[in-house]
């Protein structure tokens, strides 16, 4: 029983967490992630508004309209370097709020032979989000199909858009101990609380990465067998019936040893064990790797750009001239600021980066003097 005092902060997912650690053992951090953010009942994303100011965190497309009507006039060059093709599938992975399609779509409705071609789909597996999304999009073109996977996306071309949905599938941990590599868990430790082990069974060295193998005691590195999955999956898909994908997130160029599981909770910085369900859960996203599953998949990948990259070369500064124009101070002034917090370094600028997969060459103009 917990005493009096114990229970502050302790949330009703904590204790789910708990009794199933008792019941079964010590579970991985995978496990550990994919219950925190996705239990049908108590789940981070069934259950809370994470988005916004009043939320626990920003996202891009939240920042400024900017973002969506770059990524949506980019998604046009794509259409029409795709060869305009009649019918195709506009996909978007985990849309939030559904601000970023809404934007996206406003631009992309100056160009009617693209609406006229898109069918839209919104892969989202919180209902409570999917509702959201539907009256985001109520004044939109196109009516969205919900899905729980990109599976069951019809075939036929896609042209697919996804910003920080890759950072919200669970990783792997694996911790070097003296006596080898284990796999990182969660389990209770001596005062009953969450707290991080490692797992009884010593993994084989043949799973480690050669030069992760040697490290000290302690290192952890990380594998995202769940994001790899889908963008192997995305890469078949480009390649059999062609199309496009550009993947915001933010994560690393190369593979690397570390611990990169951080919680948010109310735009700050949360001990990840503290409060399951209630905060959010992410890890940086290994780029190099998630390149490679698409291109394992069939598809070109291109040179991946950091999102300050991305956004100036798509024209970000033009459009918040235009944005700006005849609007007072201020509103220029909160422009400015939106165009930091997207593009500068040391901001999203810089720690976001963007993968563009595609059929053919070069489908994003961005990307034309990177790839
Ligand atoms: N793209 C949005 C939201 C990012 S948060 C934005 O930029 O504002 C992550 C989104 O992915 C949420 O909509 C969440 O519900 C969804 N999501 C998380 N895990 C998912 C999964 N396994 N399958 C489908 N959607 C998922």
């Amino acid at each position: 029983m917990p005493r009096i005092g114990e229970c502050c902060g302790l949330t009703d997912l904590k204790e789910k967490i708990r009794a199933a650690i008792a019941n079964e053992g010590p579970m991985p951090v995978a496990q550990y992630m994919a219950i925190c953010l996705g239990d049908p009942e108590l789940g981070y994303y069934r259950t809370r508004e994470p988005f916004g100011s009043e939320g626990d965190f920003v996202t891009a497309p939240e920042v400024s309209q900017m973002f969506g009507e770059l990524v949506g006039a980019a998604c046009v060059s794509a259409f029409e370097r795709l060869g305009e093709p009649a019918a195709f599938h506009l996909v978007e992975l985990g849309p939030g709020r559904g601000t970023l399609m809404a934007d996206l779509l406003r631009v992309a409705s100056l160009r009617p032979g693209f609406v006229a071609a898109a069918r839209l789909h919104l892969v989202e597996t919180s209902p409570r989000l999917r509702q959201i999304q539907e009256s985001t999009l109520a004044g939109a073109p196109l009516k969205p199909a919900f899905h729980d996977t990109f599976d069951t996306i019809p075939d036929g071309p896609v042209l697919l858009v996804a910003n920080e949905f890759f950072d919200a599938l669970p990783i792997h941990q694996f911790v070097r101990t003296p006596g080898g590599w284990h796999e990182r868990v969660v389990g209770l430790g001596a005062d009953g609380d969450l707290a991080f082990g490692a797992g009884a069974a010593r993994i084989p060295d043949s799973d480690v990465p050669d030069s992760f193998r040697d490290a000290p005691p302690g290192t952890v590195f990380e594998t995202q067998p769940a994001a790899n999955a889908i963008a192997e999956g995305l890469g078949e898909r480009l390649a059999g019936d062609g199309g496009a994908a550009i993947i915001f997130d933010y994560g690393y160029l190369k593979s690397a040893t570390g611990d990169t599981l951080q919680a948010l909770y109310r735009h700050a910085y949360d001990d990840v064990l503290a409060h399951p369900g209630e905060a959010d859960l992410t890890a940086h996203v290994n780029f190099e790797v998630l390149a490679g599953a698409a291109v394992r998949g069939g598809a070109a990948s291109h040179a991946v750009l950091t999102q300050g990259d991305f956004l100036l070369q798509s024209g970000l500064l033009e459009r918040a001239g235009s944005l700006g124009a005849g609007k007072t101070h201020k509103e220029q002034e909160a422009i400015r600021d939106a165009v930091e917090r997207l593009a500068a370094p040391g901001q999203m600028g810089d720690l976001f980066k963007v993968l563009a997969l595609a059929s053919t060459p070069a489908p994003f103009p961005p990307f034309d003097s990177a790839s």
